[in-house]
């Protein structure tokens, strides 16, 4: 099968790549994208020799170009989505790795080529799901979810009728401050906030685990994913990340996905679905862990949670709204310019500031991610 892995230089990027390195008869690595991590580039293709390159910045890619001079190249956007849709239509697989709203034109451009697509990349749901879902339908393409709920969510509807679900129950670890109170809050710092108690990942979701933006995005993710509605998808704060979702049908029957927590797992699946490939993991001690836990999540204690859930219920703009100021906000906050606190203010403010529009297209989407980005950096920076 061949590969075409966009945000390979990441977390769940190189994860990938730790399957394909295990499995290299079986899969081949056709394009990469990478954003400024020049040196983790070389690196990749050096191992896994990419025919398409994509970068950030041009000044990176005279530098690679030098290097290796048989590979085709690109950069920025376009880049990204030459990176996507490059070579024949074959049997492949587009993996979206990329963080952040970057990810939602290459998705769409996989599909219209009528590549199927293993989605990491939540914010391309959250902003484009009303228009993905019915590119998806025009292009009879399919999207398998990496992210690890998500993943564990379509495993437990294997077989199962969507009228037979009652409640889609998606878990969270609490993230970092799990166990703080609103008061400790004002005065967390970047440092701490980056200490995940369960996974290793990507910075602005890792900030994102911490003020449980990350759960609201995962609500509006499986509303998309599994066409859910939104009363019937909970959210519950269970601390060791081993039951990774559940499902609970009209009959009371609940089904839940447990293992390890390793990304590597639902990236496997995503890779070999509609097979399940072996993967050479830890498998799970019950002996050990001895008992699992599982607490209320408050939107007194995470006001972004109930914020998005409620951006999702009102469709239209407001999603993207939502993530735009979210992923500015965190920007800033990682890079010591506001508090953590803040970042659920500004999500906040730019809700009021910036109106609803439900008759959406791309090119609003694009315009409104830009301008909220642009209003916040200039308010704050
Ligand atoms: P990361 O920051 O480690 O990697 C992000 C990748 O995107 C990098 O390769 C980077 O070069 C690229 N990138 C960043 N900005 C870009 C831009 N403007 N244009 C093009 N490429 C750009 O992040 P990650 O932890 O690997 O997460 C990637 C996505 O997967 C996110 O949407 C995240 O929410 C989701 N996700 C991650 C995990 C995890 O365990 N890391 C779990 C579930 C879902
Ligand atoms: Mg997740």
């Amino acid at each position: 099968m061949n590969l075409y892995i966009l945000g390979a230089t990441g977390n769940i990027g190189l994860q990938t790549l730790d399957i394909v390195r295990e499995n290299k008869d079986k899969y081949n690595v056709e394009s990469v994208s990478g954003n400024s991590n020049l040196e983790q580039m070389k690196k990749i293709i050096e191992e896994f020799n990419p025919r398409y390159v994509s970068m950030g910045k041009s000044e990176d890619v005279l530098k690679l170009e030098k290097l290796f001079p048989n590979i085709e190249y690109g950069y920025g956007s376009k880049g990204l989505i030459s990176a996507a849709i490059y070579g024949e239509l074959g049997n492949d697989l587009v993996v979206n790795a990329v963080v952040g709203s970057a990810g939602l034109e290459p998705t769409i451009e996989a599909i219209k080529a009528g590549r199927n697509i293993a989605l990491a990349n939540k914010e391309t749901l959250v902003i484009g799901g009303e228009i993905i879902n019915k590119l998806l339908q025009k292009h009879n393409v399919t999207i398998i979810p990496v992210d690890s709920e998500h993943s564990a969510i379509m495993q437990c509807l294997n077989g199962e009728h969507k009228s037979s679900i009652k409640n889609i129950i998606i878990t969270a670890s609490g993230g970092s401050f799990r166990d703080k109170t609103r008061e400790e809050l004002k005065r967390v710092t970047v440092k701490d906030a980056l200490k995940h108690p369960n996974w290793s990942m990507g910075s602005k979701v890792t900030i994102d685990s911490a003020t449980m933006m990350n759960k609201g995005l995962e609500v509006i993710e499986a509303h998309y994913l599994f066409d859910v509605d939104y009363s019937q998808i909970k959210t519950v704060m269970h601390r060791e990340s081993v039951v990774h979702s559940l499902v609970e049908f009209n009959d009371t029957s609940v089904i839940a996905h447990l293992g390890n927590p390793d990304m590597r797992v639902p990236i496997n699946y995503a890779l070999s679905y509609p097979c399940r490939d072996t993967y050479n993991g830890k498998s799970l001690d019950l002996i050990a862990l001895g008992s699992l836990h599982f607490e209320e999540l408050s939107y007194s204690k995470y006001p972004l949670l109930k914020l998005a859930i409620d951006a999702g219920i009102s469709k239209g703009l407001n999603p993207t709204t939502l993530n735009a100021a979210n992923e500015a906000a965190v920007h800033l906050f990682l890079n010591g310019k506001i508090m953590f606190l803040q970042i659920e203010e500004i999500v906040r403010e730019s809700l009021n500031v910036f109106k609803n529009d439900l008759d959406i297209s791309l090119k609003k989407i694009l315009e409104r991610d830009l301008i909220v980005k642009d209003y916040i950096f200039r308010k704050y920076s």
